[in-house]
């Protein structure tokens, strides 16, 4: 049975481009790094309220997640989650704003914040479109992240019962609007603590053993960079040593691992482990390795249902669709592993996590309408094989 979705062929979205980009510019210059979401948190959540949103702060200690739903007018239909991320990485204090017609940006002392900022200003002007024309739609869970520039920490401690979509847009990739992210790798991270001996360095360097040699070895030997297409691995971060007189007792190494394929995964993880603790073992110093795994690769298929449905949605706005994998992770990792089908758009900003991060204002409203759009068809939306 095919999907038994309709498009509306349409007609321009009536987008109100000046309330987008007030509140785009607004939200941008709100300060709001990783794990210090209040005060925007506060305004998102007023917004909401004053949408006809019922409004849930789901504090998880280091910070929170907002949630608001928004009830649908139109019976049958199924939920529908929008998400995006209210933090950003820094530097953003005291953040100056050029903006014109055509082009926002920050002065380069600091980021825009676009990431996420454009999507959070998409959400809110496809929620005021609605709420102000009385459009037809099914219930719309938002789920507004924190922390997500800090280890997806918001969406890992989301409270997933209650949630009832189970389909999500999340709003968080850069690059033109169509762009579609269906795929990412799992990201595991390590901590390799390499332990020697002590000694003066001067008078009995042989009696030590330099744990910044054992390290220098370990890290000659591994693979690095990229692996394969699916693969990359990196050190990162390297610390020891006390003084120049002093054999080196002790270094720490900190280094990633990333790949679409569990398997390329796994083998190359085992193949740096088993390096370091042979090379170790033959220079007779302690090595303890910790891992974690930050989160889990997704891929959705070229037949689902709901990536078909997007892109149609694009291209009901005249827009052309890109199906893209990506290096990164993002909340959608989570709420993919979490079992809610997820795609991950861009919003159109562009050089994120820099001080020449911008967006186009046409870009921002592209994925406005855009959004619109899927809200509005996603009320007709029945994956295959569902009665109607
Ligand atoms: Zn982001």
């Amino acid at each position: 049975m095919q999907s038994g979705y309709t498009i509306t062929m349409s007609a321009a979205n009536p987008i109100n481009r000046d309330r987008l980009v007030q509140t785009f510019l607004d939200l941008v210059r709100i300060n709001s790094p990783s794990f210090a979401e209040g005060e925007i948190g506060s305004f998102l959540a007023e917004r909401l309220q004053g949408l006809g949103c019922e409004i849930n702060k789901q504090d998880y200690g280091r910070s929170f997640n907002l949630i608001a739903v928004k009830k649908g007018n139109r019976p049958g239909c199924l939920p529908l989650m929008l998400s995006g991320h209210m933090d950003t990485v820094e530097p953003t204090v005291g953040i100056v704003v050029q903006a014109d017609d055509s082009i926002i940006r920050s002065t380069g002392a600091t980021v825009l914040g676009a990431d996420d900022k454009s999507a959070l200003a998409q959400i809110m002007e496809t929620l005021e479109v609605i709420t102000e024309n009385g459009m037809s739609h099914g219930d719309i869970e938002i789920v507004l992240s924190s922390g997500e520039e800090k280890g997806l920490e918001g969406a890992r401690n989301l409270a997933f019962e209650g949630i009832r979509s189970s389909h999500s847009l999340v709003l968080d990739s850069s690059g033109p609007v169509g762009g579609i992210v269906v795929g990412a790798p799992t990201h595991i991270t390590y901590e390799m603590t390499i332990t020697g001996r002590a000694a003066h360095a001067g008078i009995e360097p042989e009696k030590g053993i330099s744990a910044i040699r054992a390290a220098a070895r370990v890290i000659s030997e591994i693979p690095d960079g990229r692996i394969d297409a699916d693969t990359t691995a990196n050190i990162g971060i390297i610390s020891g040593g006390t003084a120049t007189n002093v054999v080196p007792r002790k270094t720490v190494i900190h280094g990633e691992l990333r790949s679409h394929d569990a398997e390329t995964l796994q083998r190359t993880k085992d193949g740096i482990f088993s390096t370091a603790h042979r090379i170790c073992g033959e220079l007779g110093a302690r090595i303890d390795i910790t891992e974690q795994e930050e989160y889990r690769a997704f891929r959705i298929s070229g037949s689902n249902p709901f990536l078909l449905f997007m892109i149609n949605v694009f291209r009901a706005c005249g827009i052309e669709p890109a199906v893209t994998i990506s290096g990164g992770g993002s909340d959608a990792n989570i709420y993919n592993q979490r079992g809610i089908t997820t795609l991950n758009l861009s919003t159109g900003m562009q050089k994120v996590h820099s001080g020449e991060e911008f967006i186009m204002v046409e870009d921002l409203c592209k994925g406005a309408e855009a959004l619109l759009q899927a809200v509005k068809d996603f009320a007709g939306f029945r994956p295959s094989g569902m009665a109607r």
